[in-house]
């Protein structure tokens, strides 16, 4: 997920070139330590600062359920648009200058090289925190004993209802 951007750094605002993404991501968190395997495609398009990689990205995050707290990967796909800019000039090889306000991670290094992974690891940790269910039809937890309803059913008397709302229970009853 390194792309030497020399040449295209050297070309035209507008100039891009198509690459193939696949390699291993890690310390997604602590349900994805890694390796994260991804695959995808990623444009690299000359700005007139530097160079924007935008794509798609595609890999399988392990996520909790959020009824039943189990846990379950899914096929994730992340849309990626980060603009990178160059550390140093390409033509005469001097610095340029870097900002406070420049990401470390979006600096192309003094080797022109452009570095997609620990970007696509920080897509990765903002995907996995979207909440997910095991399955479509999961049932969950039972709110008064806590089972697991996908697997068991459990005794509790799930018409049980709120006290304040019980003298209204009998009227609808009767
Ligand atoms: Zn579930
Ligand atoms: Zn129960």
């Amino acid at each position: 997920m390194r792309y030497n951007v020399a040449q295209l750094l050297k070309e035209g605002v507008g100039a891009f070139r198509e690459r193939e993404v696949s390699g291993d991501l890690y310390d997604i968190d602590e349900n994805n330590p890694g390796p994260t395997h991804c695959e995808g495609q990623i444009l690299l398009i000359r700005t007139p600062r530097g160079i924007l990689a935008k794509g798609k990205v595609h890999l399988k995050l392990v996520q909790a359920c959020r009824r039943c707290l189990e846990l379950a990967t899914h096929e994730v796909t992340i849309e990626v648009e980060e603009e990178f800019i160059p550390s140093v000039d390409v033509e005469t090889g001097a610095s340029l200058p870097i900002t406070d306000e420049d990401e470390p991670e979006l600096v192309i290094n003094e080797y022109h090289i452009l570095d997609l992974q620990e970007v696509l690891r920080q897509y990765a940790v903002v995907a996995v925190t979207s909440p997910s269910l095991c399955k479509p039809d999961c049932k969950g937890l039972c709110p008064h004993c806590g089972a697991n309803l996908n697997y068991e059913t459990c005794n509790c008397d799930t018409r049980r209802i709120d006290p304040r709302l019980a003298v209204l229970a009998k009227l609808l009853e009767s």
